[in-house]
């Protein structure tokens, strides 16, 4: 069997279905695809895929460690009441756009299989006053399955708790490295985190101890990362996420100043608004990074993402606090159906995480 692409990874990844806290189908893929790339394996009680790379000291002495975190989850929702008239009416998991789930296909994840659906409104002839200004809240939202009472969506397997996600399908933008999907945030995460163990395992020169992490339920606070790494406490973990992309027309660039194309982001501080949470990375960290993306011509950006976080932002405070800063690519449109990353600044990131690793 040939070796995937990271493309071809990406895509593998972005199309199989985890939202937070339901992150057992992409989960398996990240398992499938990690064969033959690590020497243990954990599964915590939560969901945190722990993927453990001996290092080769060849003495006694403890060798470093540490850990890379790449969040599995996704954004979705979640079936609460089945209507009379078989409408689904469902709520939000994860910190999404509600201007953008109206007029969108859905997957419902029933103990049957998938059952496609779609949310609509009312059409723009029938709109009053300032509804066509406005934007619909997930509240006042509806999921149409096609069926026409209780009983028909009961039969298709529907019941409330029901998992529910965007169904679009991902891919790349008309023969261009810039792929578009549901989930890239942060499946590319996933594929750049299997393309690095495939080339330690490649050169088989690792000499730390390696834990790669698909983390679980980043998506609603950065919540399953803080229990990992209070379970392995490494010396050190960079976290492998998106950043928001700052260059498309709507956005002040120094409010997001990393663009699509401009190589891997190094994480120099993160926070948003309203939440304790946050990161700042320390100096060393940062410039240990930058030194090494200028020593290997790895092309690199300064990372300040004012309205995010990662999960870096719990890591940080971990066991007795943990030395933790990111590597990022940037990315348009996150949070949404349509995000876009570029294969470009995904291996620009591979390859500084590899010079990184190699230069413990
Ligand atoms: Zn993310």
């Amino acid at each position: 069997m040939t070796e995937k692409s990271l493309g071809e990874l990406l895509e593998l990844f972005d199309n199989a279905v985890g939202v937070s806290g339901y992150e057992g189908e992409a989960a398996q893929v990240l398992f499938a695809e990690a064969r033959g790339l690590y020497d243990d394996y954990l599964e915590d009680a939560i969901g945190n895929q722990v993927y453990h790379i001996k290092g080769k000291s060849g003495g006694e002495a403890k060798t470093k460690s540490l850990l890379v975190a790449a969040h599995i989850d996704e954004l979705g929702f979640m079936v609460s009441v089945i209507e009379e008239s078989g409408l689904l009416r469902f709520f939000p998991i994860g910190f999404h756009d509600e201007r953008l789930i109206i007029n969108q296909e859905l997957a419902v994840h029933t103990k049957n299989g998938v059952v496609c659906g779609v949310t609509g409104t009312k059409p723009p002839h029938l709109a009053k006053n300032d509804e066509l200004t406005t934007f619909i809240p997930v509240h006042d939202m509806f999921i149409d399955i096609g069926v026409s009472s209780k009983e028909e969506a009961a039969k298709l397997g529907v019941a409330p708790g029901d998992i529910v996600s965007f169904a679009r399908r991902g891919h790349f933008l008309n023969g261009t490295c810039v792929y578009s999907g549901k989930s890239v945030d942060n499946r590319a995460g996933l594929a750049v985190m299997i393309e690095v163990m495939r080339r330690l395992k490649k050169e088989n020169s690792n000499t730390i101890d390696l834990y790669m992490v698909g983390t679980v339920q980043e998506e609603y606070g950065c919540r399953g990362a803080l229990p990992v790494a209070n379970r392995i406490k490494p010396d050190i973990a960079i976290v492998l996420d998106v950043s928001i992309a700052g260059d498309i027309p709507c956005i002040d660039f120094q409010a997001a100043p990393v663009k699509m194309g401009a190589g891997a982001c190094i994480k120099f501080y993160e926070s948003t608004f309203g939440s304790p949470l946050g990161m700042a990375v320390p100096q060393k960290l940062s410039s240990a990074l930058i030194r090494i993306a200028e020593e290997n011509n790895i092309p690199y950006q300064h990372d300040f993402m004012l309205g995010g976080i990662t999960d870096g932002s719990t890591i940080n405070f971990a066991a007795y606090g943990i030395l933790c800063g990111g590597i990022s690519f940037p990315s348009r449109y996150i949070h949404s159906a349509v995000g876009l990353v570029r294969l470009d600044d995904m291996r620009a990131c591979a390859d500084l995480l590899v010079a990184y690793i190699k230069s413990l």
